[in-house]
């Protein structure tokens, strides 16, 4: 992986629930991935407090991202969990084995760069079993005050009450989370330009209450509300408007593909920004944020169109002497 640091990108994010949140229950089960318990207790002075952890967080927004990318262009990602080709799926879907198995084929053959290169949009952003990503999302802590978070133990009966949902003669106990609010971080590291697209995705989906978190989301539980409290861009060099990485390392960009794309037009960082060690902090806010947010959106879908990720990843796959999973 790239090991120079050229810039960075950070939100601080509040997430309130807006209905119960399940903690634990013995409907995680039914659910599959889905549905892994993503609430957790977490001790501090001596009391246990829920939290979300920020792998649960990261796995939350990768699959609505996915979902986003597959509905403005069919097979512009891979299902990471996929091995091998699934003819059963629908609309072709089954084609698009994940990122990190296509790669183990010519694991050997390859070059520094290509396994970033070649990887679908949702595996850049999120990694895959060859590479990191470059989004990463703290555990989501509670806020403290009247706003802590309340815990309930609900029988199977009230979680049909709140959900609608059918139980189907289940008995279980069930731990939620009734009201509070969860604070996480979420660092986008040498970030290309339209990665900040997804993130623009992200944060206004959250704030529109359109992103579900914890388990049995299927049955309307874990709706939350989320609100960006700071937004900062961090560089290496002083910038006076926005840029990715591959205007940092115009070098490098091929070898790693990274995308020129840029907003249109040029979107200006605040002057004087603060001086953090050999950083640059430019501290974007609402303001800021209200007026060029929505500029960086058309940036994700620009990627995808830009690139043709499944033709690319076969084609480097079978220059490198490897076989299609
Ligand atoms: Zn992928």
């Amino acid at each position: 992986m790239f090991k120079q640091w050229f810039c960075r990108c950070e939100a601080l994010l509040e997430i309130e629930l807006e209905g119960p949140m399940l903690v634990k229950s013995g409907i995680a089960s039914l659910d599959g991935p889905d549905a892994a318990p993503v609430l957790t207790l977490h001790g501090t002075e001596g009391q246990a407090q829920p939290f979300i952890p920020g792998s649960s967080l990261k796995g939350v927004v990768r699959t609505h991202l996915e979902r986003i990318a597959r509905g403005l262009r069919p097979h512009s990602v891979c299902i990471p969990y996929l091995k091998s080709r699934d003819r059963n799926l629908p609309g072709g879907e089954g084609d698009c084995v994940g990122c990190g198995f296509q790669l183990q084929e010519v694991q050997k053959h390859l070059r520094p760069g290509d396994a970033y290169r070649q990887s679908c949009a949702a595996c850049r952003l999120f990694g895959s079993t060859r590479h990191r990503g470059r989004f990463s999302f703290s555990d989501a802590y509670p806020k403290t005050g009247p706003m802590k978070p309340v815990t309930e133990v609900r029988d199977h009966v009230a979680i049909d009450r709140f959900t609608g949902g059918a139980a189907g003669g289940l008995k279980f106990d069930a731990e939620v989370v009734a009201k509070g609010i969860f604070e996480t971080r979420v660092v986008i590291e040498n970030f290309e330009a339209w990665h900040l697209g997804a993130l623009a995705i992200v944060l206004a989906d959250f704030e529109d209450g359109l992103i579900a978190v914890g388990s049995g989301t299927s049955r309307g539980l874990g709706q939350v509300r989320g609100r960006v409290r700071e937004l900062w861009i961090d560089t290496i060099r002083e910038m006076p408007t926005l840029a990715g990485v591959a205007q940092f390392a115009r070098e490098e960009a091929g070898q790693y593909g990274w995308s020129t794309w840029a907003p249109n037009p040029e979107i200006p960082l605040p002057a004087n920004p603060l001086r953090q060690g050999l950083r640059y902090r430019y501290p974007l806010d609402e303001a800021w944020r209200d007026k060029n947010l929505g500029a960086l959106i058309p940036g994700f879908g620009g990627f995808l169109a830009e690139r043709d990720w499944l033709n690319g990843i076969h084609a480097l796959v079978a220059a490198r002497g490897g076989n299609h999973p």
